[in-house]
Order: C-alpha cells, then structure tokens, then sequence
C-alpha cells in the first residue's frame, strides 16, 4: 500500500490536550506521520479512505503484557497469585525453547494489533537463553506492532547454562543494547523488566543502575501483595534511584506514600485490573494513584488467565473503582471517576510514561500515525452519544476495523495485512503442545507446587490454598 493515505470523514476523539475532537474531519498521513488533521482536507495525489460512521482514535498502549504466556491461553482461568507463580513462573517458563517464544509472541503481538493495541510494552521475562530474547525481539519486529522490548532480568528456578548468574543477564541485555537494539527511534525499542525486588538487594540495584547505564526505560513488578521489610518504593527512594524512566507495575499494596514518591519522581504506574482481580492481589490502584498524581496506565498482563483487550481492562478498572466510592460512601451521590478519564490511561498517559509522548497516544499532526478505526455503525455503537464513554463502556474489540501502526496497515477493514493466519495459529499451537508435554501435561502444572518462599517474598499475606 502507498505512504500517502487519505482517511475521509470520520468522528475523530484526538485524546491530545492541544488537538480538539472533530465530529466529523479528515486525516492525512504521510510517511509514516499525520501531516494535517481537519474538516474536508484537499490532499492531492493520495489514497482516500471514506470513513464515513466510523471512529477515528489513536493506537491504544497496552503497558504491560507478558506476550510469551499467549499459548497459556485460560489454563490459568481459575488460579490465585500462588497458582500463577507456582504453574507459571516455575514450571512453565523454563520449558520453552526459542521457538516456541517467537511462535508465543508473534501470535500475542497479532492478537494485540487485531484489539485496537499499537504499543506494547512487552515484560519479557523467559528469557533462559540469548537466543530466547532473540525469538522473543524478531517476532515483536516480525508483527509490524511497535513495542517496548523489555528484557526480562528474573531468572526461572534454577538459573539456566547459558545465562548462569544475573551478572551473565545483564551482560545479555548490553549485548542487544549495543546491536539489534541500538536506536532509540526504532519500531522496536529497548527497557529492561526488573526482576521482582524481593532477591537481594544488591541484584535489584545491580539490575537498575544496569537499565540506566544502558539508557532504556525501567519496568517493574510493585507491592502486587505485602511483604515483610521496605517496599519497593521505599527502597529505590532511599537511594535516589526513583525516576520518570520507571513504570511500576500493579502497586495494590503500595501506601498513599509510595504513591506521591512515584508522582513526584515522574514515575508511573500500570494497573491490571483483571490479575488483580482474579488472583488475589488486592483491589486495583486506579483511583488512589490518579489522586496521588501519578501517570496511570492500563495491560492487559497474561492471558493465561484473562482477556487480551484494553476494552475489558478499561471498563473493569473503572466499574470496579466505581464500586469501591460506592462502599466506602454508602452510595455516592455522584461519580466521580468519569468514564471517559479512561481514555488517556491507554493513549497519551500510556505513551509518556515510554517516554514515547512526542511519537504516539493522540492523534495531532507531527506525530506517528499510530491509530485505529472503530465500527461507530455497529449495533453496539449506534445510536453514537457520547462518543467517548461509547468507546469506554460499550466498544469491544470486535469493533476495531483497522489500524495503522507508523503510517503501515496493520489491519485494514477487517483483516490483518500480509499476515498467513493459518501459520501464526499453527505454530502456536504447536508450543502449547511442545511445552506442556515438557511439564507432564496440563494437570502436572499445579502438582508438587514448589516451595515459593524459595523466589517470593509473601510477607506472611497471601495464604496458600
Ligand atoms: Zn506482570
């Protein structure tokens, strides 16, 4: 398809501060950029797209997704925190091999375009080998989606043979700094995902001061229960190593303190609503960290367990919150978390704490054409009021028609471009197969569970089952 797009007449939601929605306006998109946005543009030699009863919005930013887990899909439907790390993170992770990881993340990273998700920040953290962080990385280039490759640190039960000591993984990490992952205006940029703080401290300290001397933005695993000792928060604040590179990831139990550090040091966070949820990680923190002025942000995390789409993680997070002001208030009078403050936890919110603020989250000119086409004409969107909360509490992922992802289309009317989905569906049903015969099968995940105190630090506040 051309570089030069025309896209003719539909309802725009901008989420940009400076950028007002149009009811009804035009988009053209050159070289990979929007180069003018208004009412009835004249562009000359371009292709038009009529996008007459549709939606026009930015690209949305899942901030935090294990993309390795998408052959996993719903094994995980019934299991607490415990289940998870048990099955998961001791068994399962070791047991794929490279292939099985590019299979996992090009299905995942498709799957995520397919939903409306031009971003994501992957939090890769099966990396047993060089070569698996290589899989991983190819298949996020290989899917057209831009994403954060954070390099996951956490070593599985045993450390592997060919990356024997965390040293050895941070030594990884520079290897893909210094080659594949050089550029910092790549389709596919570096962070580095920290193991969970609760291995000695030095390590975390190790594993931060090495992200920094690398240059590439920090996500990690916060006071997603309570621990015994200084949470995390506390511990990087205590040696000035908070800072606006880092994303904190679930801070259910993060105090209104921890929160304000995380805000006054730029930080953000990013909430799961549907892990936390379901496994027993305590209530989701959107509205204390939005009080506390922290950048909040929305993943979908695994889906091992739970859905892939930012719709679902929209409107839990806000219905939840809502119920919470509910209960504590004995019925409040008015909402106060409103339905479209959503919006930018997924866009533009999502896009700053990447650092990536200047390249994508709204729709303005100047900036990547990262965006996504919603059926304003399906049954389910029609009437159109409201067009915002619409997008919040109705849209599903079924309603993404297209989407362009750097000026590129991803999908187009339906269907994802130049990609063989009878492959993709293939090979990742391969690694479901090749992995879980490697662990016995689906009932062996949660036999002779592993003592976890072993790798997690649970404070005495989640109780086994
Ligand atoms: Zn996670």
């Amino acid at each position: 398809m051309g570089d030069r797009w025309l896209l003719r007449g539909a309802e725009i939601i901008t989420c940009d501060p400076e950028q007002a929605d149009l009811p009804r306006g035009d988009v053209l998109v050159e070289d990979g950029r929007i180069v003018a946005m208004g009412p009835q543009l004249h562009a000359g030699d371009c292709r038009i797209v009529d996008l007459s009863g549709k939606l026009l919005l930015p690209g949305l930013i899942d901030a935090h997704r294990h993309t390795w887990q998408t052959p996993l899909r719903a094994l995980g439907a019934d299991w607490t925190v415990m289940d998870y790390l048990a099955a998961v993170r001791v068994k399962l992770s070791p047991a794929f091999q490279p292939e099985d990881l590019h299979a996992a993340n090009l299905a995942g990273a498709l799957e995520a375009l397919d939903a409306g998700i031009t971003t994501l920040v992957d939090y890769s953290h099966c990396v047993e080998s060089p070569a698996h962080a290589d899989a991983a990385l190819t298949a996020l280039e290989d899917s057209g989606i831009r994403a954060l490759f954070a390099y996951g640190y956490a070593a599985g039960p045993q450390q592997s043979t060919a990356l024997p000591t965390p040293a050895s993984r941070l030594q990884d990490a520079r290897r893909l700094r210094s080659t594949r992952l050089a550029s910092d205006s790549g389709r596919v940029r570096m962070g580095i995902a920290l193991t969970e703080m609760q291995v000695p401290w030095e390590q975390s300290r190790a594993e931060i001061l090495s992200a920094r001397e690398l240059g590439v933005p920090i996500t990690a695993h916060c006071s997603a229960w309570p621990v015994s000792g200084p949470s995390e928060v506390q511990r990087m604040a205590a040696e000035g190593l908070l800072g606006p590179d880092v994303l904190f990831v679930h801070c259910t139990w993060s105090s209104d303190e921890d929160l304000r550090r995380i805000a006054d040091s730029g930080g953000a966070v990013a909430v799961t609503p549907e892990t936390e949820l379901q496994m027993g990680m305590g209530f989701p923190v959107t509205g204390r960290a939005l009080r506390a002025g922290v950048r909040t942000t929305l993943g979908c995390d695994v889906v091992s367990s739970n859905g892939g789409d930012l719709f679902t993680a929209m409107r839990l997070a806000l219905q939840v919150e809502r119920a919470r002001a509910h209960e504590k208030d004995g019925l409040s009078r008015v909402l106060a978390l409103k339905a479209a403050r959503m919006l930018p936890m997924v866009t533009l919110d999502a896009a700053e704490a990447l650092g990536l603020g200047r390249v994508t989250g709204s729709l303005r000119p100047g900036k990547d054409a990262d965006l996504i086409v919603l059926a304003a004409d399906a049954l389910n969107l029609t009437p159109l009021n409201r067009p915002r909360d619409a997008v919040v509490l109705q849209a599903h992922a079924g309603n993404v028609e297209s989407v362009m992802v750097r000026g590129r289309w991803a999908k187009f009317q339906g269907a994802l471009v130049d990609v063989d989905l009878a492959t993709v569906r293939r090979r990742v049903i391969e690694a479901r197969d090749a992995v879980l015969a490697r662990v016995g099968g689906p009932d062996a995940l949660l036999r002779g569970r592993a003592d976890l105190s072993a790798h997690w630090d649970m404070g005495g506040g989640a109780k086994d089952a």
